[in-house]
């Protein structure tokens, strides 16, 4: 018989910055009823809380770069702790980098639990920076500036390739067009996870 954490759904959504990871991992954690964790929220929290990690952070995020595995790992771990026993995860912007991605792992299976599928949103590079530099008039984020975005978009491709490789190679990547709505990406996701045994 299956335990609860295996039998959880957890979801790696992973997207360009202004690809709508955040909007949209929060449709589907509400249709799922998963708990959503964000490492962008959090780490933006820390800054507003003014901790050592919000210190260390702030720097980084500001210039597009990522913030070191070891700090996010242990912000997930501690947030995974907090809530298993659960339904499952969206974790939203987490991993970033197959270190991050072997951690989250280890994560889950000392838990019984494992990564379900990891959904990657694609979206033209034109769209993200309209989508981005709209946001950044309304929540005026530090990091929406346009050559701080063309460093994210940058860091982002760096990354997702291996990130992309260590999902695909367990067979657990699967892509959506998100430059619709988001609630038509939710709809591409719903029927993605029907083909996967959640
Ligand atoms: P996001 O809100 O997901 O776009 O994240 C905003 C910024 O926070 C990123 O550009 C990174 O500087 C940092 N960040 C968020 N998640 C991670 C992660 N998993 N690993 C490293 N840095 C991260």
């Amino acid at each position: 018989m299956k335990t609860e954490q295996q039998a959880a759904l957890n979801i790696v959504l992973f997207g360009p910055p202004g690809a709508g990871k955040g909007t949209v991992a929060k449709l589907v954690a509400a249709q799922k009823q998963l708990i959503h964790l964000s490492t962008g929220d959090m780490l933006r929290q820390e800054i507003e809380l003014g901790s050592d990690i919000g210190r260390e952070a702030a720097g980084l995020i500001a210039q597009g770069q990522l913030v070191p595995d070891e700090v996010v790992v242990a912000m997930v771990g501690n947030a995974v702790a907090r809530h298993i026993p659960c339904p499952g995860f969206i974790f939203d912007g987490f991993p970033r980098t197959t270190g991050q991605a072997a951690a989250l792992d280890g994560l889950l299976a000392a838990r019984h639990a494992a990564i379900t599928l990891m959904i990657a949103l694609e979206v033209s590079e034109q769209e993200i920076i309209r989508r981005m530099l709209h946001r950044a008039e309304v929540e005026g984020r530090p990091d929406d500036t346009i050559d701080v975005i063309r460093q994210r978009i940058i860091t982002y491709h760096e990354k997702i390739k291996s990130t992309a490789d260590y999902y695909r190679a367990q067979g657990k990547y699967a892509t959506v067009n998100s430059s619709i709505t988001p609630d038509n990406t939710l709809q591409q996701i719903l029927k993605q996870l029907s083909t996967v045994n959640g």
